[in-house]
């Protein structure tokens, strides 16, 4: 289960214009880490033509660890909640 979750984001399309491509993969396990680090996966994370299709990714698997789309596991807990309020909000599904 786990190895299909990994194959299905290994064949997202957008992955491939990510920002976090050959960066340090520790800025993006952040839950646990201090704020230095946040800040500098934000950084990247603001640079990134695909911030919005990695966020909506994480949200559409509820994805509960690390960075994703600029967000920690927190942040993205809120924006699913605003979204769910949200007529624009939409599941991809996969
Ligand atoms: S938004 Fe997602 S894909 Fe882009 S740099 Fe951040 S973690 Fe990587």
């Amino acid at each position: 289960m786990l190895e299909e979750y990994f194959e299905r984001l290994r064949s997202e399309p957008w992955r491939a214009k990510a920002a976090c491509i050959g960066k340090n993969k520790h800025y993006f396990k952040i839950d646990t880490r201090g704020p230095e680090i946040y800040q500098k996966a934000i950084q990247i994370c603001n640079t990134c033509p695909v911030k919005r299709q990695c966020l909506d990714f994480a949200l559409a698997n509820h994805e509960r660890y690390g960075f994703w789309g600029g967000m920690t596991y927190r942040e993205r807990c809120k924006e699913a909640k605003r979204r769910q309020g949200s007529a624009s909000w939409v599941v991809l599904e996969r």
